[in-house]
C-alpha cells in the first residue's frame, strides 16, 4: 500500500480548486494537495505551477548546495558514448556502442544495451 504525501509546492495550498477544500461549511479552507503520486518535482509536486513555485523559492538555494558548475562541461570522444540499436538486425549483432563524434561502432550484448552498465552517467565506457 503506497502512502500519500504531500506536495511540496509551497504556494499549492493557495490555489482554488475545489479537491483542495477542507473543512465544514462555515469554516471552509483550502489545503495542500496530498496523493500517493505525484508527475513533476521527481514525483513531490502536483502541477508544473507548483514545481515552477517550488524552484522559485528554492531553487538557488539547491544550485548553491548541490555546487555551480563555474567551467563548462566538455564533450570529447572519451565522453561521447550512447547504446543504440540496429532494428533491421537480430540477437547481439543489433547492439552497439556508438560515438557520435567520431562515429566508431563497438558490439555489445542485449544486456548492456538493457541496463547501460557500459557506459557511466558522463557518457564514457567502462567495458
Ligand atoms: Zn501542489
Amino acid at each position: 500500500m503506497s502512502q500519500l504525501k504531500y506536495c511540496q509546492g509551497p504556494k499549492c495550498h493557495i490555489y482554488d480548486t475545489k479537491d483542495r477544500k477542507r473543512g465544514p461549511k462555515d469554516n471552509k479552507r483550502n489545503e495542500t494537495r496530498r496523493r500517493s503520486n505525484f508527475y513533476y518535482l521527481d514525483g513531490n509536486a502536483c502541477s508544473m505551477t507548483c514545481e515552477r513555485d517550488w524552484f522559485n523559492r528554492y531553487g538557488q538555494r539547491a544550485l548553491q548546495h548541490f555546487g555551480m558548475i563555474t567551467q563548462p562541461k566538455v564533450l570529447t570522444a572519451d565522453n561521447a558514448w550512447r547504446n543504440c540499436r540496429d532494428w533491421r538486425r537480430e540477437g547481439d549483432d543489433a547492439f552497439y556502442a556508438y560515438n557520435y563524434l567520431t562515429e566508431e561502432r563497438r558490439p555489445i550484448t542485449q544486456a548492456q544495451y538493457r541496463d547501460d552498465t557500459n557506459i557511466d552517467d558522463q557518457g564514457r565506457l567502462t567495458t
